[in-house]
């Protein structure tokens, strides 16, 4: 009997780690044959503006999986109009492979919620649904759970392990407009897409208005962190017209100081190896404090930001001796900006209206006290930045 697995997706864009579940499930499904169909348009999924479109994601696919034995695209849902329901998909692939084995690929999430699927009693009539993940705690046994529950039902689950680190789509686009994720994605596909102009590579964000870079980086921040980088962009306007430090510098280093925060620890590293930087032992043993090294380079080579402006957002997780007024300024804003919700935020907040390098202090000293209760090391930098703020004893005030 004929075995041919389904691997559905939206492909915005394809990357490696589609092409190495793909091969993996070929291998481990003992798969005659694996089709890769992406999605016209997926159901409940906002594609994002910058996507490409069907007939591009399904162009990439077919060169990401050009000469892959048992590796075929397929047009079948871009073939249909409307929304695409893998129910569709998987009775027309029934009624050309009548005598076919089918298995119908997903990821944990999907397998988690596949009961709210569209008549996903009739796709698991047809199919033997594979789960491929990546054997992460907590996950396993809610995958074990869903399919004894599914089980019962008498539909048919295999689950794959998936060794596979496999990073998402939305974390390749992110990577794709700092112009560092050529690493993911298979060499024609990233050709063509820059070729294309795909996925805002061929964008020029350097000296936007605000009003657009304000776009700009709301969308490539996680949407839980977009109203604390505008309050801290709002924060150190305030504090710029108070401390006599230029606004327009203060609200550009505020709203892009977190630009690159949603790339978790290995991405920072794929952005500093992309870009050439080479890291301290601190940095890379603590990988998640380089966004403020990382978003400093962003701002510089994307957003084209002056020096005052890059090296504020370079300093505003550590702080560093010698601080000027800009880069304090951001370090504090950072920390008191209105969704900012701690104890002691008060006294912070009034404080950096009346000494701002004793603002800078309390900050520096709470930093310092929460890592030693988590028992985290404290970089260099911040070590160095109290010393001088102690050595000048009592900063005169500005
Ligand atoms: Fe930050
Ligand atoms: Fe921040």
């Amino acid at each position: 009997m004929e075995r041919i697995g389904i691997y559905g997706g939206t492909f915005n864009p394809p990357h490696i780690g589609h092409i190495l579940a793909a091969s993996q499930a070929i291998e481990t499904l003992k798969l005659d044959k694996l089709l890769l169909i992406p999605d016209r348009i997926a159901p409940h999924k906002d594609l994002p503006d910058n996507s490409a479109t069907p007939e591009q994601r399904l162009e990439m696919l077919r060169i990401a999986a050009a000469g892959i034995p048992k590796m075929e695209v397929s047009s079948l849902e871009l073939d249909r109009e409307g929304p695409s329901y893998t129910f569709e998909t998987v009775s027309q692939l029934r009624l050309r492979h009548p005598q076919a084995e089918l298995f119908l690929l997903m990821g944990a999430d999907m397998f988690l919620s596949f009961e709210n699927w569209h008549r996903a009693e009739q796709i698991a009539r047809e199919v033997t649904i594979a789960v491929a993940y990546r054997g992460d705690k907590g996950e396993r046994e809610a995958i074990e759970a869903q399919k004894n529950l599914l089980e019962e039902k008498g539909y048919r689950i295999l689950v794959l392990e998936n060794p596979v680190h496999s990073i998402s789509s939305t974390q390749l686009r992110r990577l794709l407009a700092f112009h560092c994720a050529g690493e993911f994605l298979p060499k024609g596909v990233e050709d063509y897409i820059l070729s294309n102009g795909l996925y805002d590579t061929a964008a020029d964000w350097k000296n936007l208005p605000m009003e657009q870079l304000e776009r700009v980086v709301v969308s490539l921040l996680k949407p839980s962190r977009v109203a604390h980088v505008l309050g801290c962009r709002d924060t150190a306007v305030e504090l710029a017209k108070r401390w006599g430090a230029d606004p327009t510098d203060a609200a550009r280093a505020g709203i892009l100081h977190d630009i690159t925060k949603a790339l978790d620890g290995p991405l920072q590293l794929t952005l500093c190896a992309a870009y050439g930087k080479i890291l301290d032992d601190f940095s890379r043993k603590y990988p998640k404090t380089l966004h403020a090294f990382t978003g400093a380079l962003v701002a510089e080579r994307i957003f084209g930001e002056n020096p005052r402006v890059v090296s504020a957002i370079a300093h505003h997780t550590t702080g560093k001796a010698e601080m000027n007024v800009l880069e304090t300024i951001i370090y504090v804003a950072d920390y008191m900006e209105p969704n900012r919700d701690f104890p002691g935020v008060e006294q912070l907040r009034q404080l950096a209206f009346q000494d701002l390098y004793g603002a800078l202090r309390l900050g520096l000293e709470m930093t310092l006290e929460h890592l030693k209760q988590q028992g985290s090391e404290v970089s260099s930098q911040s070590r160095e930045a109290l010393e001088w703020l102690t050595g000048q004893d009592a900063r005169q005030p500005l």
